[in-house]
């Protein structure tokens, strides 16, 4: 077998064998670019590693042998010779890159004798000995484990006692007993000499890379990024070059476009006599790559136009390391550049119009969840510079807000109608601080979590949110919050950025997202591909057209119940609750009937002839009732009951499973009238607005929580009769469609009965998530993170659909739905309609549609579109 491959042998696709830095060390060589020569032990070899116990097999150590023999013909150089001696880097790289790895050691196959050999062969022993002490720290450190801060002591003491600041101050000599300090601290550590064997190092270093695939940093690495265990890392040897060896010596990185703007220009940084860590660990300041053409213009040219061959090559965006010795150039590594999302974005549309890869692969070059920071306000970079940061929560719904702080929403909704941008400030929010939470430009929380009220609303709403921020103490009534012992009152200015949770004190400047340009023409190119339609939830008119502007084709989900949270209303909706007669309960819907309709009529108007699906009320009705004694004696009068009467009503409506219990379908079957109020509020509108408009709106009424067939046969009759009876009011034809959300496990196995009454589907894969694996959605975040510590869950399934389980009841459904009725209409829309993996699945599922808040419509344009590519 062979494990061991020269560069010129491989190439660029075998990123699996030869690790990505090693498969792209090939490419180079072959493509011509001066590489420096080398070789590259494969995964397999790790793996067989692991196979013999820890141990290379003769087989693996004769390849590596023969193959290092080749080396040095081709470097004219040897392994150990006093004269000309090889001297080599260890590179680790596994297929995916991953920090935790083993650190690159440089200057392998120094020795007592060598040393020498690079001294005369340079003429500058001080160099020599510098590169000898640091690789017998390195290979101490790296492969052996002995503390880097013995070594580093051992440097200061030496300093000290010669009165030196900095290490350029040490001589030669200086050097020379150094060596013989780390040497004698190896021993120590090791209870063995430091090898002289340059065979011996190699080895002892090949061996090391692969027992850093398992260290535990590495590990823990792979499970945060789901990459198998199994891939193992591969080691290149790399004969070294020397960006140390002077002023027409030096080293550094680029990117062939800008990283984080996107821009087509070389973008990167130099050093002139230096080594590679050096630009890293920032102990001199690098100078921009431009530089490098007034230093060494032929250099340059060189460089720029290399960079401008490997980027065709990819056909994407490289980062590139180099190295000059001594006036010649040689590449060390490229690999596709991680980027920004603006600078993604910018590089895939304009690689397009360059010809230089297909509208198709800018579509798949940019991660839909990325999109999000796109869509959001940003600060002013200059200004945030600037800024104080005073406490870190919860990066809860992204985008940049800064204004006064409120704590109350009724104190931000007076102070917005006054002009004022506003951050409502709260211990955590509930449903009566929405329209508060809507006027604001922000919302800061003290606790909750990512799913917290707050979190939830606010992305719904795609409203910067930063939640649960538990270093900040909120008073909400003495109308203060305090942070590291500094008060702050109402009215004081604060900022936050939803998507890393910063908060900062004081103003700072923000900038609106740019939609249109190079973000409009990448989401027609994802429309060009997509099969899946793209709607939206959406229960007003102004998320309905955010959706719109984001390219929503119609609403997948209008929940009817924030409409009746508005202050206005919940008086009315509270009456209805508590009557305790059909004629009560009927005077105050009549009282709700216009306001809904008004409602629809607004949403219809902004749809226009796109669908539009309205589910009938769904949450229990102990939702909507009074808190606030104050409140209690107000409805209580208004209705002419006690409030002792009252506040039985009110008990007697808690349950202890609200989430199982009287909700969804259920309340319509108890109170019919709810229902039907409904159902003639969101028919008068569609003929009203059809009419106004000049346009056929076919409304589509769906019926949540329907568990047995016959839930869902009773109320489409329900609906169906009231429909008809107002269409005969105005004379209309209007088409409607009645359907129903599959939500409840039984729903999904029985489909093809609950079919026969629906026109269409609509996945809610909220509940159905939470029913199939009986995990509370409000509470499961206790335990969630066990779960995935503990190996049973993989990722939350509330935001990517669990496909063994949950989706086997999608797809079964679809089966069952499909097969009693041939164009069932299906669609999602729980959260999963935004999670791009989720999306995914769907698309194979073979849905019509997803759904999801008007912020993620593009991320599930390029998701869908990404499915089907
Ligand atoms: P990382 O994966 O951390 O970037 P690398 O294997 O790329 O590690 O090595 C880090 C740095 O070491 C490189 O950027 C380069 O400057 C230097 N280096 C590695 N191999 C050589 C070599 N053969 N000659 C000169 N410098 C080298
Ligand atoms: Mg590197
Ligand atoms: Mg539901």
């Amino acid at each position: 077998k062979k494990w061991v491959y020269l560069f010129k042998e491989g190439n660029a696709s075998q990123k699996y064998l030869l690790g990505g830095k090693g498969a792209n060390l090939c490419e180079m060589t072959n493509i011509g670019l001066p590489v420096p020569p080398g070789l590259t032990v494969t995964t397999e070899a790790c793996t067989e590693f692991y196979e013999q116990g820890k141990k290379l097999t003769d087989e693996i150590i004769n390849q590596i042998e023969a193959n290092l023999s080749i080396l040095e013909e081709q470097t004219g150089k040897k392994f150990g010779d006093i004269d000309n001696p090889l001297l080599v880097s260890v590179r680790s790289g596994a297929a995916f890159s991953m920090p935790g790895m083993m650190d690159t050691i440089l200057n392998l196959g120094l020795n007592d004798k060598t040393v020498e050999g690079m001294a005369n062969k340079t003429g500058n022993k001080r160099f020599a000995y510098d590169s000898y002490r640091r690789f017998i720290q390195m290979f101490g450190d790296v492969v052996l484990e002995i503390p880097k801060v013995k070594f580093d002591n051992a440097l200061e003491t030496a300093k000290e006692e010669k009165g030196y600041n900095f290490d350029t101050e040490l001589t030669a000599e200086d050097l020379i007993s150094l060596v013989d300090e780390f040497k004698t601290i190896y021993k120590e550590e090791t209870k063995t000499e430091f090898p002289q064997e340059p065979e011996n190092q190699l080895l002892m270093a090949v061996e090391a890379v692969f027992r850093s695939w398992n260290n535990q940093r590495a590990i823990t690495y792979r499970n945060l990024y789901d990459i198998p265990h199994n891939l193992g890392t591969a080691v290149n040897v790399q004969s070294m070059v020397f960006g140390n060896m002077g002023d027409t010596s030096g080293t550094g990185v680029a990117f062939t476009r800008n990283p984080s703007t996107g821009e087509k220009n070389v973008f990167g940084e130099f050093l002139i006599n230096a080594q590679g860590e050096d630009v890293v660990a920032g102990i001199r300041t690098p100078l921009p790559i431009d530089k490098l053409n007034e230093v060494m213009p032929e250099i340059y040219n060189q460089f720029i136009e290399a960079a401008h061959t490997l980027e065709q090559h990819y056909k994407d965006m490289q980062d590139i390391e180099f190295t000059i010795e001594e006036g010649k150039l040689y590449f060390l590594q490229t690999r596709n550049g991680k980027r920004t999302a603006d600078a993604a974005l910018r590089a895939a549309v304009e690689m397009v119009d360059e010809g230089l890869i297909t509208k198709k692969e800018a579509v798949m070059r940019v991660d839909p969840k990325s999109l999000d920071q796109l869509l959001h306000p940003k600060f002013d970079q200059a200004d945030l510079e600037k800024s104080v940061p005073i406490a870190k929560g919860l990066p809860a719904s992204p985008g940049a807000a800064t204004g006064k702080i409120y704590f109350t929403a009724d104190e931000a909704v007076a102070a917005v109608q006054r002009g004022e941008d506003t951050i409502l400030v709260r211990k955590e929010t509930s449903p009566e601080d929405i329209e508060g939470m809507n006027k604001a430009k922000g919302i800061l929380t003290s606790r909750g979590g990512m799913t917290s009220h707050a979190a939830v609303v606010a992305r719904g709403m795609g409203k910067c949110c930063v939640a649960g921020c538990e270093s900040i103490n909120v008073n909400e009534s003495s109308k203060i919050m305090t942070v590291k012992g500094e008060t702050y009152t109402e009215g004081d200015y604060i900022s936050l950025d939803g998507s890393t949770g910063s908060v900062y004190k004081g103003k700072i400047k923000t900038v609106e997202a740019n939609i249109s340009g190079n973000f409009s023409k990448l989401m027609e190119w994802a429309d060009e591909f997509r099969v899946l339609g793209i709607r939206t939830n959406a229960d007003t008119p102004k998320d309905s057209e955010v959706a719109v502007k984001f390219g929503a084709e119609g609403i997948g989900l209008c929940r009817t119940e924030h409409m009746f949270f508005e202050e206005s209303r919940i008086f009315s909706v509270r009456k209805m609750i508590i009557a305790d007669s059909v004629e009560q309960r009927e005077k105050a819907l009549a009282e709700i009937l216009p306001m809904q309709k008004n409602d629809f009529k607004g949403i219809f108007k902004v749809m226009g002839i796109r669908p539009v699906t309205i589910r009938l009320l769904d949450p229990p009705l102990h939702e909507f009732i009074p808190h606030d004694e104050e409140d209690i004696i107000d409805l209580a009068k208004d209705m002419n009951v006690s409030v002792t009467k009252l506040k039985d009503t009110i008990n007697g409506l808690q349950e202890f499973n609200p989430m199982l219990g009287h909700r969804g379908c259920r309340l319509a079957i108890s109170y019919p009238e709810i229902a039907r109020m409904q159902t003639k509020a969101i028919i008068e509108a569609a003929i009203e607005v059809s009419r106004e408009e000049n346009i056929n709106i076919i409304p589509e009424i769906m019926v949540p929580l329907v568990g047995k067939k016959e839930e869902l046969s009773i109320l489409r009759k329900l609906i169906i009769e009231v429909a008809e009876e107002t269409k005969k009011e105005f004379g209309s034809d209007l088409q409607y469609l009645v359907g129903t959300m599959i939500e409840i496990p039984r729903a999904c196995v029985t489909a093809d009965e609950v079919a026969e009454y629906a026109d269409f589907f609509s996945f809610g894969t909220n509940d159905l998530t939470q029913m199939t694996f009986g995990y509370s959605r409000d509470d499961a975040g206790k335990f969630l993170e066990d779960y995935k510590d503990a190996g049973i869950l993989e990722q939350d399934p509330f935001q990517t659909i669990d496909q063994v389980g949950v989706g086997k009841l999608v797809e079964t459904a679809v089966k069952l739905g499909r097969g009693a009725k041939d164009h069932l209409h299906l669609g999602v829309c729980g959260e999963h309609g935004g999670d791009p993996a989720s999306i995914e699945f769907f698309h194979k599922t073979g849905l019509d549609y997803v759904s999801c808040s008007p912020f993620r419509v593009p991320v599930a344009r390029l998701a869908a579109a990404q499915a089907a590519v």
